[in-house]
């Protein structure tokens, strides 16, 4: 069984493992740069996005990140993490940088102070039923989506928040913090299918 990794730097990397693990996975914890070369797939958590990407660099990190997201390492970023797959980030700190994979426009905090977080169910046709719990914690929004970019669910008002290219896959919200595992389930999926086409 391929091992999975979490981006251990920042954030709720825990809450991932422990779904993960449920899910019947083998985890490692990503921290340094030759974590990579043992797993097959990646999930970045939820967290903060700036102070992730500090660490991210400090640690020498982004620069194996991009290249392994580039040579078709399966993907899933959740919130902050998928503020770090974005090609373009709005509203990030002052030389705040992401990993540059997935062809959309994010703008962070989108919701404001009022509404920072919510919860609201969402259908998402590729999970089928039930809609998803989804969870939202100063959550960031998808402003725009590259050709490639497949959107797999929106609010009613029509903001995208969740998107997948290729073997990427983002959401806006937290199904780690949930009961509702569906999310993870697709992603594994895809991370056996890579692993196992070679
Ligand atoms: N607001 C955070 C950021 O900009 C994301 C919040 C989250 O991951 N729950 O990174």
């Amino acid at each position: 069984k391929p091992e999975v990794g979490v981006l251990a730097l920042q954030g709720d990397f825990r809450e991932h493992a422990a779904v993960l693990r449920e899910l019947g996975a083998g985890v490692r914890l990503v921290r340094r740069p030759d974590d990579l070369d043992a797993v097959a797939g990646l999930v970045i958590p939820g967290g903060e996005s700036s102070v992730m990407d500090k660490l991210a660099r400090a640690f020498g990190l982004q620069e194996p990140l991009r290249a392994a997201i580039a040579d078709g390492l399966p993907t899933y970023g959740t919130c902050a993490g998928l503020i770090m797959l974005a090609e373009r980030v709005l509203d990030g700190i002052a030389g705040q940088q992401s990993l540059g994979a997935l062809d959309v426009s994010v703008r962070r905090n989108a919701f404001g102070s009022q509404t920072a977080s919510f919860e609201v169910d969402l259908d998402i046709p590729v999970l089928g039923d039930p809609p998803v719990h989804a969870v939202f914690i100063r959550a960031p929004i998808v402003v725009d989506t590259g050709e490639r970019v497949t959107v797999l669910a929106s609010l009613d008002d029509g903001r995208v928040v969740a998107v997948e290219q290729g073997n990427l896959l983002g959401t806006a919200f937290h199904p780690e913090v949930t009961h509702d595992y569906r999310f993870h389930r697709y992603f594994l999926d895809r991370v056996e299918d890579v692993a196992f086409r070679g």
